[in-house]
């Protein structure tokens, strides 16, 4: 999930601008050094460049360092390995790539997941989604980039290990556009896969999630509702629930949005695994925005109509303020009273160390899987809608 309010996060993004900030001018005649040895500039884009293959092939995909889908064959199914930033022993991290061209032009859909590396039911969304697709049949391009974050779906971790200090878990869907030039890997591989792969080559776009790890959640979008063609694809889903909110800035969602590429953020449910019953959901929701753009012909299927999508405005946490074992009160997707108890935390002796309850009404959206919690954990995430009778009741803040 995206919305977390950590507060070490926002500490890491303020030392990450402090070193770019003091290390910019001392930058400056390595990056020129380097730009002229490789004649790329930074900021160029893919449609620019074209698509530029390295000459490598890897497991049998050719090496891609930029793409331009215009050069790619109609009718076809394309599969690369994108080439992105380098790890500490000079070898490289590669991004897989697949591309459905249509037989024809038309709009062009981009699914993404891996940014999280724990995340795991969106890559068998997309796969399933690819997997229906046929191009010949096609009006414009589905891209899928199955991996964005490698070293963090290596290792099953959330975050992206950077070495540069001893291992420093780098959050990537805060750093987006990212820089190429930047003096850090994930910011680095951000720009590259924003830029080359990403930017020039998509109308609208899809980055998939789930909860973080230690967390469970409901079927559910972020998704700025303001946004008429945001809206339009998210009310495409049979999901449960929709918040409807900017977020953070440095999201993928938020980055496209910014470069005119209406897009939003599902979140499949718990991560590590693959749900099934989820993914199903989130396939069928796919599948209808692809249809609504015109990409193939057919019918809608079920869609946030049938499945009485709740859209919220408004998110809250219940955070812990003890340590010990958890004991959750209410399911995902309960609608909960304000002051209701939500949970109980024990110690060890199986003494009740804190009650916890909800500061407002509202729908549980996620909720803690991981049984021990320590002070400052979020347990539940409770949204709301302020304009209904479902969480409409403010309390005593
Ligand atoms: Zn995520």
């Amino acid at each position: 999930m995206t919305a977390d309010g950590n507060e070490g996060l926002d500490r890491r993004r303020f030392m990450i601008a402090s070193v770019a900030t003091v290390g910019a001018a001392g930058l400056m005649a390595t990056t020129a050094n380097a730009q002229a040895q490789s004649g790329q500039d930074g900021s160029a884009t893919a449609s620019e460049q074209g698509t530029v293959y390295t000459g490598d092939v890897v497991e049998g995909k050719q090496v891609i360092s930029s793409l331009d889908i215009e050069d790619l064959e109609p009718g076809k199914k394309h599969s690369f390995y994108f080439k992105g930033v380098q790890m500490p022993t000079g070898q490289t991290w590669y991004v897989s790539v697949m591309v459905a061209k249509g037989a024809t032009p038309g709009k062009r859909l981009g699914l993404i997941s891996g940014v999280h590396g724990d995340e795991m039911s969106p890559v068998h969304t997309i796969q399933s989604v690819m997997n229906q697709l046929d191009p010949t049949a096609m009006s414009g391009t589905v891209m899928a980039v199955f991996d964005i974050s490698r070293p963090a779906l290596e290792g099953m971790t959330r975050r992206w290990p950077s070495s540069g200090r001893g291992i420093d878990l780098i959050d990537i869907n805060r750093l987006f556009p990212g820089n190429e030039q930047a003096p850090e890997a994930a910011m680095r591989h951000a720009g590259l896969v924003f830029n080359r792969l990403l930017r020039a080559n998509l109308d609208y776009g899809i980055d998939f999630h789930t909860a973080a790890t230690g967390m469970d959640m409901t079927a559910f979008h972020l998704a700025r509702m303001d946004l008429p063609d945001v809206r339009a694809m998210a009310e495409l889903y049979p999901i449960e629930q929709i918040f409807d909110n900017k977020a953070e800035p440095g999201l993928l969602a938020n980055a496209l949005i910014d470069a005119g590429i209406p897009a939003f953020t599902p979140e499949i449910g718990r991560p590590r695994v693959f749900d099934h019953e989820m993914i199903d959901l989130f396939v069928e929701g796919t599948m209808n925005v692809i249809k609504h753009h015109g990409i193939l012909p057919g019918q809608i299927g079920r869609t946030g109509r049938d499945s009485n999508v709740f859209i919220a405005d408004g998110m809250f946490p219940v955070i812990t303020t003890h340590g010990g074992f958890i004991e959750l009160l209410v399911q995902l997707n309960e609608t909960v009273e304000a002051g209701q108890k939500v949970a109980i935390q024990r110690n060890t002796f199986g003494e009740v160390m804190a009650e916890y309850t909800a500061a407002r009404g509202g729908k549980v959206g996620a909720r803690r899987t991981d049984a021990t919690a320590e002070p400052g954990t979020p347990i539940v995430f409770m949204i709301f809608d302020s304009a209904s009778a479902v969480g409409g009741d403010v309390v005593v803040e």
